[in-house]
């Protein structure tokens, strides 16, 4: 029977990814290029070029004297680019979700759900016309402060693999509406839907240099954080990446906000609805075949969960590949998941349901594929238990009170989210107030923040201070001045006058 669903478009030709400078598109001569391979199919679908400190330096040097009348260019005029990217943005949404999809491994439906939420964050920047008007008050007789904010010129973005379209939209709707010029260095591993969004930007009518692309890899982000010209980065990826970079920007005496990676703790309590944690539970983990930095990792089970535990292993087991789930971003990401597992057995778990060697979808034989893997009765202190796997595996850890359930959350270096599947409103309180992660769920398997609420995390999940997005972003991407006035000596001035 035909599946009622799209699998990815294969192109026929590789797509070439070239640098957006100064609004032009340009092919670096004199670096190396790398293949862009499908997970779907394991074949080269484009090659990227490999840059360095000199290709960052042209872009942005571009960037710098773009970002001159840009920041002059009111911020409600800023705006009316943003609404036509938008509507672009809208109109391509097919092709986004199926380019997406065929760099990073989601199904098409994941690949436009992921432009739909940096569409919801491009939206939080519309609204900065209205929002971002600044404070005025007379702090004493004669006496006004003011706030102006101000945008500290080139900025720049470095993005992770997996979600192509929306970390990038994460990050430049925000900073180019308050007035900078922004620089994006997408992930070598999916480039090509950062092309798109720079065709868009370009179609959008964007001023050449206000939006620009650099690709590569490591020398690409050293080059970007170490250059004069660039004001602010804005990181996502691993936490080992993240902490490099974080590190870099401070040294320079230059602001960074680096988000890294995750281990999240689901923690499932015997009260808990069963239809809502069943499916809360298994689309946590499985969705984007676990390569989400906010997908459920951990399932704590306090008490006797037997019953839900039976019925959320037989919903995994149901779950299909390429049809309610994709493939994994690389061979080496299906030999490090597949030698965890190994692993957890070696260490004393147990196995209840095992992705490995399930049949690919039909023609896509040579892609990257893992099913929902369930490993049982971990120790807190495995590896599968406390360390970043990034695939479609949760790992259940049995504890008997909720005390020892958050001990557990607590002890763990990372801190993005933690939810609790519970019908308890004390106990949802009692893991909220405990539980150390920056994003809480309850009966929530992905507490992603709607925008204007902020994403962002704790611990080794987040170096630097704030959000990425919401009010976060608009404190990353700009400066306030405070400007005092006087225009008169008062008669009964105080120290303040
Ligand atoms: P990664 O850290 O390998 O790569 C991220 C970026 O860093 C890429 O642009 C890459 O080119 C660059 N990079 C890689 N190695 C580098 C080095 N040595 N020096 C300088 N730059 C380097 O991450 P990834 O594998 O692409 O993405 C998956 C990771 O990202 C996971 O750990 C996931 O949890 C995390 N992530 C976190 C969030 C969040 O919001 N906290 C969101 C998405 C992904």
């Amino acid at each position: 029977m035909e599946r009622p669903v799209q699998l990815v478009d294969v192109p026929k030709s590789p797509f070439i990814c070239r640098n957006l400078v100064g609004g032009e598109w340009q092919e670096p001569t004199d670096v190396e290029w790398r293949d862009i391979v499908s997970p779907y199919t394991g074949t080269v679908v484009g090659k990227v070029p490999l840059c360095g400190a000199a290709e960052v330096e042209a872009v942005a040097k571009k960037a710098s004297e773009a970002a001159k009348t840009w920041s002059k260019t009111p911020l409600k005029e800023r705006t009316q680019y943003l609404f036509r990217f938008r509507d672009l943005v809208l109109a391509n949404l097919d092709r986004l979700g199926n380019v997406a999809a065929l760099e990073s491994g989601k199904t098409v439906a994941e690949g436009k759900a992921g432009v739909l939420k940096g569409v919801e964050i491009l939206e939080f920047a519309l609204s900065l016309q209205n929002l971002d008007k600044g404070d005025a008050m007379d702090v004493s007789r004669g006496v006004q402060c003011v706030t102006v904010r101000q945008p500290l010129g080139v900025v720049a973005g470095i993005s992770p693999f997996n979600f192509p379209a929306m970390v990038p939209m994460w990050m430049f709707p925000t900073a180019v509406t308050l007035g900078n010029a922004f620089v994006l260095k997408p992930s070598e591993k999916v480039p090509m839907s950062a092309c798109v969004i720079g065709e868009l930007m370009v179609e959008a009518g964007y001023p050449p240099g206000v939006f620009s692309i650099v690709h590569g890899e490591r020398a690409a982000v050293e080059g970007v954080v170490d250059s004069d010209a660039i004001k602010a980065v804005g990181f996502v990826g691993s936490t080992k990446v993240a902490k490099i970079v974080y590190g870099r920007a401070a040294n320079l005496g230059k602001r960074s906000l680096c988000l890294g990676g995750a281990k999240n703790h689901l923690i499932l309590v015997p009260d808990a609805n069963p239809d809502v944690a069943i499916d809360g539970i298994v689309s946590s983990f499985i969705g984007c075949a676990g390569q989400r930095c906010m997908a459920a990792s951990v399932l704590v089970a306090v008490g006797d969960c037997e019953d839900l535990l039976t019925k959320i292993t037989e919903r995994a087991k149901r779950i299909e590949l390429g049809k309610d789930m994709g493939a994994l971003i690389d061979k080496a990401a299906l030999t490090r998941l597949n030698e965890a597992i190994e692993m957890a057995v070696k260490d004393g778990a147990t196995i209840r349901l095992d992705g490995r060697g399930v049949a690919a979808p039909k023609g896509y034989e040579e892609g990257y594929w893992l099913a929902p893997t369930i490993i049982d009765n971990a120790k807190g202190n495995l590896d599968c238990a406390t360390r970043e796997l990034f695939g479609p595996i949760i790992t259940i850890v049995r504890v008997k009170t909720l005390g020892e359930a958050m001990k557990f959350e607590n002890t763990n270096p990372y801190g993005n989210a933690t939810s609790v599947f519970t019908s308890s409103g004390a106990v949802a309180q009692y893991v909220s107030v405990h539980a150390t992660s920056g994003m809480i769920g309850v009966n929530i398997g992905v507490p992603v923040p709607r925008e204007p609420f902020a994403f962002g995390g704790s611990k080794d999940s987040r170096f630097g201070v704030g959000d990425m997005t919401g009010m976060g972003g608009v404190e990353l991407w700009s400066y306030t001045k405070k400007v005092t006035t006087k225009w008169e000596l008062q008669s009964d001035s105080t120290w303040m006058s």
